[in-house]
């Protein structure tokens, strides 16, 4: 049951804030919704969920339209430029920059919209092949490049760690990504704060949550396992 599963994911979400000595309000749920019907997006707006995370343009500009208007949307997936006009004015945040040509044209459709749309740059901390993202040395320069955008506000850095049995072997990924936040912070670059880390997902967000994470997306976990055949 949804209410059940959204009280565990709470629960685990307050034993790793004191585990890792963070104060539960540092720490943001985005319920991962992709795949799931509007139903049950529904369903969890009424048990108080207010922010939704999916990985498809057009799925969320459908769920957009037709649940209410106080649901915080978050881009967590793969973005192609060409879809962008689609949503810099509907989302709360876009977690998945990962190259100045996105950067651009998220700059120039904002601009078109005369808004200013917040956003993680996505980092593939563990280098692996078949993941999106820059390497952890690209970040630095792309932020730099990036800072006099009037209309992008650099907010933070996303990781997808690595699918493992064992979400402990996630940590030092995690650790990673938090410093070289930290690392970035020394800089003091003009139009950026990279205090966001959206990092955890259903099978290791308590070991984020323990290194530091601010935003943690959980699908499974809530919403149960899901069906793409449908
Ligand atoms: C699907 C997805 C999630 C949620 O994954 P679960 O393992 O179901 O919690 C988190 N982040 C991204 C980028 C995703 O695409």
């Amino acid at each position: 049951m949804l209410k059940e599963a959204l009280e565990n994911v709470e629960k685990k979400i307050e034993i790793s804030c004191k585990k890792g000595d963070r104060s539960r309000e540092d720490v943001t749920l985005i319920a991962v919704s992709k795949t799931k019907p509007i139903s049950v997006l529904q369903e969890a707006y009424d048990l108080g969920i207010r922010i939704f995370g999916e990985n498809k343009v057009q799925e969320l500009t459908d769920k957009y339209e037709a649940l209410p208007k106080d649901i915080e949307w978050h881009m967590i997936g793969h973005l192609q430029r060409n879809k962008v006009k689609y949503i810099v004015d509907k989302v709360a945040m876009i977690h998945s920059v990962d190259s100045f040509r996105l950067a651009e044209t998220i700059e120039k459709e904002a601009e078109k919209k005369n808004c200013v749309v917040n956003v993680l740059l996505e980092v593939n901390v563990a280098g692996e092949e078949s993941k999106f993202g820059l390497a952890p040395d690209e970040v630095l320069p792309l932020i730099k490049k990036i800072a006099s955008f009037s209309h992008i506000k650099v907010c933070g850095l996303m990781t997808i760690a690595p699918n493992v049995e064992n979400p402990e072997e996630n940590r030092p990924y995690f650790a990673k990504l938090r410093k070289l936040s930290v690392d970035i912070m020394h800089e003091n670059i003009d139009n950026t704060n990279v205090s966001i880390l959206s990092m955890g997902m259903t099978n290791d967000y308590m070991i984020a949550i323990e290194e530091g994470a601010t935003m943690v997306r959980v699908g499974t976990g809530i919403f149960g396992v899901r069906d793409y055949s449908i």
